[in-house]
């Protein structure tokens, strides 16, 4: 058992911290601020390879493993979640495309978003049918060679930016089986009936473009179609280890952060004629906050190795990974915000914002309760 890097990737790691203290950490209070979405840095992202780059070096991608794709993360998450997620998320919906897309679909999009010229979405969410995936609404019929699609899609990231979405779809209703009967459907972003509202007053993750997508009687050619008809779910399902694995990472990046600039802040800030840093109180937290964060990168990796070598029981530690990291990444950031004070309550110190930043990994998805059902699930053996 090897418990170090590659060479390659360490050079990866240190590059993209670079990258991230430098062209990302400068300008992320303006574009929280702002609730913008961080075109400029999309850029240079694009410049430095950084976007969907788990695409396979055919399509245009590095064809980074997930593990890479860990690394990648948390170094963007530590600097900051909300462009992070705008990096990291460019590609959402590729994996569809890689896993089940013709070739024509391959060749069309993926080159086009690796190259930073086009963004992804995955619309899954409804108003209705949020941890129940199978309750999704959105009706796609058939009428001679074109899908008719009709409903609406809740919280869907890149919603007003993206160039293309990978849509779930009810596609065979009379199907008497709960998760058969679902398709997913390549939409353009520019078709017309497709209206898309921004979601702003976000509590966090502000710089990322979150959108309500409407379909109204929006058509697209048959060819749009993604893998099987009718298995659009059970397709879907085979991503969730990878991305559920993603957002752990994501965890991770956003614990490591604010730990790290708890340290910083403790040791310059004095009270009682000494160092904060002299403390029990204050070191006892800085040494939790370190260990934790450690403790939820090597479930992440753990997870992450699984997942390139299809070994393990994938599902339930996926979301073990996710659960956790996602759990430390909130009780960091709150610890992190305590170490600061008065001063890491207002947006001058990185910690305000990573600790409304944190949440979200509890929340998409899957939420926390979701993570344990499955968890629970597997150790009982009780199926889906
Ligand atoms: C900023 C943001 C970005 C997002 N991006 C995307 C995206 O790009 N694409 C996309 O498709 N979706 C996206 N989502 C949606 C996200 O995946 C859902 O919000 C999430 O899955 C939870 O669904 P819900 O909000 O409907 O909550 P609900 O499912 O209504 O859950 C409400 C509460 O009930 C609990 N609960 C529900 N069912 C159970 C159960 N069986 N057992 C125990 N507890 C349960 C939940 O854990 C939660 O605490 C995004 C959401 C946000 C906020």
């Amino acid at each position: 058992m090897e418990f170090q890097l590659t060479d390659e990737q360490r050079q990866l790691r240190e590059e993209v911290r670079k990258f991230a203290d430098e062209e990302i950490r400068p300008v992320a209070t303006e574009y929280d601020v702002d609730e913008a979405y961080p075109h400029e840095v999309m850029d240079e992202a694009a410049d430095m390879g950084l976007l969907a780059p788990h695409v396979p070096v055919e399509y245009g991608g590095i064809g980074y493993s997930s593990l890479e794709n860990a690394i990648l993360t948390e170094e963007l998450f530590a600097a900051d979640p909300g462009i992070g997620l705008c990096i990291s998320s460019a590609g959402f919906g590729a994996e569809a495309l890689m896993e089940f897309g013709t070739e024509e679909q391959k060749e069309r999009v993926l080159p086009e978003v690796t190259a930073g010229d086009a963004v992804m979405g995955s619309a899954i969410s409804e108003p209705q049918a949020g941890s129940d995936v199978t309750s999704v609404a959105t009706r796609a019929e058939k009428d001679g060679d074109e899908w008719v699609i009709n409903g609406s899609k809740m919280w869907i990231t890149n919603g007003t930016v993206a160039d293309y979405f990978v849509v779930v779809c009810e596609t065979d209703p009379d199907i008497d089986d709960r998760y058969s009967g679902y398709s997913q459907i390549l939409v353009e972003g520019d078709r017309d009936g497709l209206t898309r509202d921004k979601i702003t007053g976000k509590l966090g993750i502000r710089a990322s473009d979150t959108a309500e997508l409407r379909f109204d009687d929006v058509r697209v050619p048959e060819e749009n179609l993604i893998g099987q008809r009718g298995m659009g779910f059970l397709q879907l399902m085979q991503f969730f280890d990878e991305t559920r694995t993603a957002v752990a990472a994501q965890g991770v990046g956003i614990a490591r952060g604010a730990a790290e600039r708890a340290l910083e802040y403790a040791e310059e800030r004095e009270q009682f004629g000494r160092s904060i840093s002299d403390f029990q109180a204050i070191k006892h937290k800085l040494a939790e906050m370190h260990t934790n964060t450690e403790a939820a990168r090597w479930l992440t990796y753990r997870s992450a190795w699984a997942v390139d070598n299809e070994a393990g029981d994938l599902t339930a530690l996926a979301s073990m990974a996710k659960e956790f990291a996602s759990r430390t990444a909130v009780e960091v950031a709150d610890e992190a915000v305590q170490v600061h004070g008065g001063a890491g309550f207002v947006n001058d110190h990185d910690v305000e914002r990573l600790y409304r930043d944190a949440k979200i990994t509890q929340i998409y998805e899957g939420t926390t309760e979701i993570q344990k059902n499955i968890v629970a699930r597997e150790l009982l053996d009780e199926g889906m």
